[in-house]
C-alpha cells in the first residue's frame, strides 16, 4: 500500500568533476520541477515512494566509487516500494545512464515483453541494479564497484521486501548463488530467508542470442505460480508447490531447495573479475544491450 509519492526526477547529468567536489553537492534532486526529457509513458515510473526517497536521494549524490565521476544520472530503480516481484539486473546502459530508469534500452523492451507474457506491467514490479552508475562502455562492473554500490540494493531489498526475487544476469545472480554458472541454474528456486529467488539470463543476453527468447519466457512463467497466495510462506513449502506447478521445459532446472544463504561475496567480497569472465559460455553472451539502443 501506497503512503505517499514523490516525484523523483533522475539525478541530473554532472559535469565530470573530482568526487571531492561532488561531495559537496546537496541533495538538489529532490524537487517536483519538470525533470525528464524521458518519453511520457516512462514519467510514472520517477514517483516514489516516500520510503525509498531518502535512499534515492543518498544514491543520487553518491560519490563511493570511480563511476561517480563518469555518470551523466544514477539510476536508482524504479516500481513500487510494495512490490512482490522484485527484478534485479546488473547495471545501467546508454539510454538508463541518460534517463535514470533502469531498462529502457531494447534490453527494457524485451524485458517488458517478458513480463507482458505473464500479465504484468512494468509499473507492478520493482526493478533495480547492481550498481547504480553506468560502467563506462558498458564494461563489466569491477568488484570494488559492486562492492561500494552493494549496500544499496541490499537496503532497496530489505524496504521493498519483495516474496521472490529474479536475478537478471551473472553479477545479480552471484549475490545469492555464488560460482554457479546462469547456463545451469537459470530458472530454479530457491529459497533464502523465507524469499524466493530465482535466477534467470538478463533479457539483453537473448538480443545476442535469439534462442534464450523462449528459456527466458518459460523462466518468467514459473513466476506466477511464485507469486500467487503466498504471503512469506515456508520456503520448502513454496518451493515444493511451484516444481509441481511449473510447465515442463526442455531443459528442467533443479530446483534448490533450502540452499544456505551465502555469503554475499559480491557485495562484500570481491568477486574476481577473471573468473566472471571465464564462466562466460557461448549461450551465455554479454548481458548488456547491444550498441544501437532505442528508446521505448
Ligand atoms: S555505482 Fe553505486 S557506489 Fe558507485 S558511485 Fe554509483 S551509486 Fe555510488
Amino acid at each position: 500500500m501506497l503512503r505517499s509519492l514523490v516525484i523523483i526526477p533522475p539525478s541530473p547529468p554532472v559535469a565530470r568533476t573530482p568526487v571531492a567536489a561532488m561531495n559537496e553537492r546537496v541533495n538538489s534532486t529532490l524537487t517536483l520541477e519538470t525533470p525528464v526529457q524521458a518519453p511520457p509513458q516512462l514519467r510514472p515510473l520517477y514517483q516514489v515512494d516516500e520510503r525509498l526517497a531518502p535512499l534515492y536521494a543518498e544514491i543520487a549524490d553518491c560519490p563511493r566509487c570511480p563511476l561517480a565521476r563518469t555518470r551523466s544520472r544514477t539510476v536508482p530503480g524504479s516500481g513500487p516500494v510494495d512490490a512482490r516481484l522484485m527484478l534485479i539486473g546488473e547495471g545501467p546502459g546508454q539510454r538508463e545512464d541518460e534517463l535514470g530508469l533502469p531498462f529502457v534500452g531494447r534490453a527494457g523492451q524485451f524485458l517488458d515483453e517478458l513480463l507482458a507474457s505473464i500479465g504484468f506491467e512494468r509499473a507492478e514490479v520493482y526493478i533495480a541494479n547492481v550498481v547504480k552508475c553506468r560502467p563506462p562502455g558498458n564494461r563489466d562492473p569491477l568488484p570494488e564497484e559492486l562492492a561500494a554500490c552493494g549496500d544499496y540494493l541490499e537496503r532497496q531489498i530489505e524496504i521493498v521486501d519483495p516474496l521472490v526475487i529474479a536475478t537478471l544476469g551473472r553479477f545479480s545472480m552471484a549475490r545469492w548463488f555464488a560460482d554457479a554458472r546462469i547456463s545451469r541454474i537459470h530458472g530454479a528456486i530457491a529459497s533464502f530467508d523465507g524469499r524466493t529467488v530465482i535466477p534467470m539470463y538478463h533479457p539483453a543476453a537473448a538480443l545476442r542470442n535469439p534462442a534464450l527468447r523462449d528459456v527466458m519466457k518459460r523462466d518468467f512463467a514459473k513466476l506466477p505460480a511464485l507469486l500467487a497466495d503466498q504471503a512469506h510462506t515456508p520456503a520448502a513449502a513454496l518451493t515444493s508447490s511451484v516444481a509441481e506447478a511449473t510447465v515442463p521445459t526442455p531443459e528442467p532446472p533443479a530446483a534448490i531447495a533450502e540452499t544456505p544463504r551465502p555469503v554475499p561475496h559480491v557485495f562484500g567480497t570481491p568477486l574476481p573479475r577473471t573468473e566472471a569472465i571465464e564462466e562466460t559460455t557461448a549461450d551465455e553472451p554479454e548481458w548488456r544491450d547491444p550498441p544501437q539502443e532505442r528508446l521505448l
